[in-house]
Formats: structure tokens, C-alpha cells, sequence
């Protein structure tokens, strides 16, 4: 789509260079933001061209993924939730080889797959601020609501941190959506750490993402207990009604419990 109001489109090649005016917006894989009209914005900073290795993979095991890895390079990890996870985003190859890790994420839909994979895996965002300096924010708590985020304007996310030790964990995933090919209406992923811990993170069934978090095994009752009076908001969008969201989230967290717990 023509983005009419677009006056200007700056590649920017160093941290120098990501200085936003009032009306410029990061761009980076563009496959949202050429999709649809955006009033109010007059310039797009192209991010692909800072060069960021997309994956750089630690020795203690742990991952720091660039905010603008492509859906396509993610998809290459050996762990079988990232290939999941991206091919929870129904778009054909043409999209998987544009659309970036930080663009879904930064974009804040409740069914962004990105979100929901590196809030289970405890992912951390690195956030360069406006003002030169640096700052770490969860994932779960960077996406605040639908299309809302925690970030600035002028901040720009460079990278998710993912520990060592989720990147690890034994995992069960399951999601939903009401058409064979919609987007997600549900998304649910467990962990279970080394340390005995369970972690459940809930995505697109809410509004924002939604992590409880055990240090050992619950009961199936703890666990519906904690995630059903924990959630007031299910999320009520043409992709599920909130009922039908709660009771898929229910049974989801119930069924990757009990996947983890046969699994030596
Ligand atoms: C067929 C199709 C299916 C899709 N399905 C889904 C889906 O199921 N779930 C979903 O969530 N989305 C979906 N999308 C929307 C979109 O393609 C994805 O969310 C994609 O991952 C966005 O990434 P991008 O790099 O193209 O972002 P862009 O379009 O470049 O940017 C998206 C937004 O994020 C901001 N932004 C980008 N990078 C950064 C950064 N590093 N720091 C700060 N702000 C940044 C931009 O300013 C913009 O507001 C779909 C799109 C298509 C065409």
C-alpha cells in the first residue's frame, strides 16, 4: 500500500542515526506497516540496514535474537517451539522471509506468535532509549495491551535476551483458532524447568500476555484455580469469544501439564 503521508524513508546504518522526528516510525520487516493506511506518519527509519547479527547463540546455551531476525532466519533453531511459534503467523514464505521478530512483537497484536514464544522462554527486551542509553524489559510485561506497548516514542527494541536456562526447558504448546487458517485465538506454552519449576504463559486469549508461575509441579486444580481468577479480561475479538477463549485456555494449561508431567 502507497503510504501516502510518507515524505521520507531513512535507512539508518549506526545508533547515530535512530534520532525519530514527531512523525517517524521505526520500520523493519514493513509487512504491517505497508498493509494498512498510517495517518500521522510522515517518515519511516528503516532498521535492517544497522547490520544486527539475528542470532547469537552463547556458550551457557543462552540466545539473544536481534529485533529484526526474520521469521525465516528464527525458524532455523533447532528447537521445535520456534518453528511452532512462526508458523503460528499464517503468511506465505513472502512474509516469513520480511516480517521480523521486533516487528511482531513491537506491533502488539494479542495473536503475535513472537510474543508468545519469548514470554515463555522468559525472553528479556533490550530497548535502546531516545536518549543513548539502554534498558531491559520482560516481554511479558513490554506488551501491555492490544497495540500497546511499554515503549517510548523514539525508543527502539534492539534485541530479546533468552536465558540459558528456558531456552532448555522441556515445553508443551498448544493453540487454536476458529478458522483452519485464522489466527490464533488461543495460545498456550509450558515449561519445565531443571529447577522443578512449571511456568504457563497465555497469549491471544488475552488482551496482553499472561504468565503464572509455580516452583514445582501444580495440581491440575492449583492450576485452573490460578489462571482462571487470574484473568478478568479474556479477550473478545472476531478471531473468539471470551468464553470460548477461557475454556480453550483452561483446557490447553491442563493438557501441556500433563504432557510435561509423562515426559521424564
Ligand atoms: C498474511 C499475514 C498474516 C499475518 N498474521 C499475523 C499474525 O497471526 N499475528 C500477528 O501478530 N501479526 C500478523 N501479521 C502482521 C505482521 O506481518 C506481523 O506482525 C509481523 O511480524 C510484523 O513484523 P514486521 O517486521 O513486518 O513489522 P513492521 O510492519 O515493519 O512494523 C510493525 C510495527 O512495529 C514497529 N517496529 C518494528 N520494529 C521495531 C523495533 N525494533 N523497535 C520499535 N518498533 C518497531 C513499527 O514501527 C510498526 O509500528 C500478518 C501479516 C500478514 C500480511
Amino acid at each position: 500500500m502507497d503510504l501516502i503521508d510518507v515524505r521520507e524513508v531513512r535507512v539508518a546504518a549506526s545508533r547515530a542515526e535512530l534520532v525519530f522526528g514527531d512523525h517517524e516510525v521505526p520500520l523493519a520487516g514493513g509487512s504491517w506497516l505497508f498493509s494498512e493506511p498510517q495517518p500521522g506518519v510522515e517518515g519511516l527509519v528503516d532498521l535492517t540496514g544497522l547490520g544486527w547479527e539475528p542470532v547469537v547463540e552463547h556458550p551457557d546455551g543462552g540466545l539473544t535474537i536481534a529485533a529484526t531476525c526474520t521469521l525465516e532466519r528464527l525458524r532455523k533453531l533447532p528447537h521445535p517451539l520456534f518453528a511452532f511459534a512462526v508458523d503460528a503467523l499464517l503468511g506465505s514464505w513472502k512474509i516469513h522471509r520480511f516480517a521480523t521478530v521486533g516487528g511482531n512483537i513491537c506491533l502488539a497484536l494479542p495473536a503475535g506468535p513472537m510474543i508468545s514464544l519469548t514470554a515463555a522462554l522468559d525472553g528479556v527486551g533490550v530497548i535502546w532509549t531516545a536518549d543513548g542509553g539502554e534498558r531491559r524489559v520482560p516481554i511479558v510485561s513490554l506488551v501491555t495491551g492490544v497495540r500497546r506497548t511499554d515503549l517510548r516514542h523514539g525508543e527502539v527494541l534492539r534485541a530479546i535476551e533468552l536465558p540459558a536456562a528456558a531456552a532448555a526447558a522441556r515445553t508443551a504448546v498448544r493453540r487454536i483458532s476458529l478458522a483452519e487458517l485464522g489466527r490464533s485465538g488461543v495460545f498456550v506454552i509450558a515449561r519445565a524447568d531443571a529447577d522443578g519449576g512449571f511456568v504457563v504463559t497465555v497469549t491471544a486469549a488475552t488482551p496482553r500476555p499472561r504468565q503464572w508461575r509455580f516452583a514445582a509441579m501444580p495440581s491440575a486444580e492449583q492450576l485452573a484455580t490460578a489462571i482462571d481468577s487470574g484473568v478478568a479480561d479474556w479477550y473478545d475479538d472476531a478471531h473468539g469469544a471470551p468464553d470460548w477463549r477461557r475454556a480453550m485456555s483452561l483446557r490447553f494449561a491442563e493438557e501441556c501439564r500433563l504432557e510435561l508431567l509423562a515426559q521424564p
